[in-house]
C-alpha cells in the first residue's frame, strides 16, 4: 500500500535525524521521519561537547535544550592512579561555545524530535524501515508499522540516521570493519550520592584503570543526583572474565581507588547495559539519492564523547548538500559532504588511537604542558575537531612529537 510522496525521508529520530530533518523542513521541504521506537527511549551517549551547541543553535533547538535543566558541563577531568588533570573547555584555542550539558538521552532525544515536529517535520514512531529501492525519480521505502501492516512511501532523497541500526549500510552492503580494535562497554545509571567535594559535577570524569591502560571508565553526572557510569575494555580481556554484567562492572569500579571512593554510597538501582564491538565503518557515506548520517556511517569510540557532535555535524552538512541537490545543482557529495565531515572524524580517530597506544594519555597527564598546547588539546576535546587553524587538527600526527616531549 502506498502512503504518500515526500521530498525527503529520514530513517531514525535520534540527534542526527532530528537535526537534519528540521533543517530541511526549514528550507521548505516536505520531510517524513520514520522512527522504529516510541520516545522517550533509552540511548547511550550522554556527555555532549560544546561544539554541538552550534549545530543545535542552527537547527533552532538550543533554547529548548537550555530550558530542559540538564547538567551544565564545562570540561573533562582525567585520572590515572595518583595523576589527575582537567581541561576547562572555556579555555581553548578555537572560538565558539565553551560549555554544554550532560543529558539523559531519553529526554534530550525527545526534545530534539519534538523540535523537528514543531518545524513542520512529520515524525512517525513505531515505524521500521525494512527495505528501499532506487527508482528513476528517487527512492521507494518499505516500512513495517507496529500495527503489523506494511506500507510504502516515495521520496526524492533518503537520509539514514538509524545509528547502530545501520539500515542502509546493511541493505546496501556498505558495511566495512573498523580499523579500531574491538571493545566492550558495560554501563548503568546510579543514584550517585557523591558528597566528596573533590568531584566536579561540571565535568565528565574519565578514569584509567590502575593496571590496564586500555581499560577506562566514564562518570557522567546528571542534574538530578544521578549519574551514568560505564567501563570500556578490550574484547580479549572481557572474554576472560566471569560473572554477570552487573558484577563485572562493580568489580571494575572497585579496582579504581578514586572512582570507588566517589561511588562509595552509590545505589546501583538500574539494569546494566552492554554494547559489544561498537566501532564500525562504511565503504561510502553517500550514493544515488541517499546519504548516511552520524552513527549510521562511522562510529569510532566513546572516549572523547564525540558521537553526538559528529552526528549533528553530519546532519548540518548533509542538509545543505541535499538542498543543493533538490535544487538541481548536482553537488559533489565527496567534496561537499564526505571530505569535510571526515576532516573532524579523522582528528578524533588520531586522538582515539593516541589514547589507546598511550601517547595522548601521557600528554593529558603531563604536568608541564604549555598553556598554548593545553588550549589546543582542550579545543579538540571540546569538539572543535574541524578547526584547521588548530595545528593538532591540521596535522593530528603532531601528537606523536608532543607525547615524546611530554615523556622526557
Ligand atoms: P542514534 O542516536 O542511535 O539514533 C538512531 C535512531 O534510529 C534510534 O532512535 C533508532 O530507534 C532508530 N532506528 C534504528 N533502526 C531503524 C529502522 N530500521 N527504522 C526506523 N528507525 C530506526 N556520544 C556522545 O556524544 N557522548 C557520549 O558520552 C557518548 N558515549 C557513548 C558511550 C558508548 C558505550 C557508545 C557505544 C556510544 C557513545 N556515544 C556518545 C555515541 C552516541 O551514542 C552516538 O554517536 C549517537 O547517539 C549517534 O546519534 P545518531 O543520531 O546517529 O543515532
Amino acid at each position: 500500500v502506498s502512503q504518500g510522496c515526500y521530498d525527503i525521508v529520514v530513517i531514525g529520530a535520534g540527534p542526527s535525524g532530528a537535526v537534519a530533518s528540521s533543517l530541511l523542513a526549514d528550507y521548505g521541504y516536505n520531510v517524513l521521519v520514520l522512527e522504529k521506537e516510541h520516545f522517550p527511549r533509552f540511548s547511550i551517549g550522554e556527555s555532549l561537547l560544546p561544539q554541538s551547541m552550534e549545530f543545535l543553535e542552527r537547527a533552532g533547538m538550543l533554547q529548548a535544550v537550555i530550558e530542559a535543566g540538564f547538567q551544565y558541563k564545562n570540561g573533562a577531568a582525567f585520572s590515572r592512579g595518583s595523576e589527575y588533570d582537567c581541561f576547562d573547555f572555556r579555555q581553548k584555542f578555537s572560538s565558539g561555545w565553551g560549555t554544554t550539558y550532560q543529558v539523559q538521552r531519553e529526554r534530550f532525544d525527545k526534545i530534539l524530535a519534538d523540535c523537528a515536529s514543531a518545524h513542520g517535520v512529520d515524525v512517525r514512531y513505531g515505524q521500521t524501515v525494512v527495505a528501499i529501492n532506487s527508482t528513476t525519480e528517487g527512492v521507494q521505502v518499505d516500512v513495517a508499522s507496529q500495527d503489523g501492516s506494511l506500507f510504502q512511501v516515495k521520496a526524492k532523497f533518503i537520509l539514514d540516521g538509524s545509528g547502530f541500526g545501520r539500515v542502509l549500510p546493511r541493505l546496501m552492503q556498505l558495511e566495512k570493519a573498523s580499523t579500531l580494535a574491538s571493545r566492550v562497554s558495560l554501563f548503568t545509571h546510579v543514584a550517585d550520592n557523591i558528597s566528596d567535594s573533590g568531584f566536579d559535577r561540571n565535568k565528565i570524569l574519565i578514569t584509567v584503570h590502575p593496571d590496564h591502560p586500555a581499560v577506562w571508565y566514564w562518570l557522567i553526572p546528571f542534574s538530578n543526583g544521578r549519574a551514568s557510569v560505564g567501563v570500556v575494555l578490550p574484547r580479549e580481556l572481557f572474554s576472560t572474565i566471569d560473572g554477570s554484567e552487573s558484577e563485572i562492572l562493580q568489580r571494575f569500579i572497585a579496582e579504581s581507588a578514586m572512582l570507588n571512593d566517589f561511588l562509595v554510597n552509590a545505589e546501583f538501582d538500574t539494569r546494566v547495559g552492554i554494547i559489544d564491538g561498537y566501532s564500525c565503518d562504511v565503504e561510502s557515506l553517500y550514493g544515488d539519492n541517499f546519504t548516511l548520517l552520524g552513527n549510521a556511517g562511522e562510529f569510532l569510540d566513546p572516549v572523547f564523547s564525540s558521537g553526538v557532535t559528529i552526528a549533528l555535524k553530519s546532519a548540518s552538512l548533509a542538509a545543505d548538500v541535499v538542498h543543493r541537490q533538490l535544487q538541481g545543482l548536482e553537488p559533489d557529495w565527496q567534496t561537499e559532504y564526505s571530505d569535510p565531515l571526515m576532516q573532524g572524524v579523522n582528528t578524533f580517530r588520531a586522538f582515539v588511537e593516541g589514547w589507546y597506544d598511550g601517547r595522548l594519555q601521557d600528554v593529558i597527564f603531563a604536568t608541564d604542558k604549555s598553556d598554548q598546547v593545553k588550549d589546543m588539546i582542550s579545543s579538540i576535546l571540546a569538539g572543535y575537531a574541524w578547526d584547521i587553524k588548530n595545528p593538532y587538527v591540521r596535522v593530528p600526527s603532531r601528537l606523536t612529537t608532543l607525547a615524546e616531549l611530554c615523556r622526557q
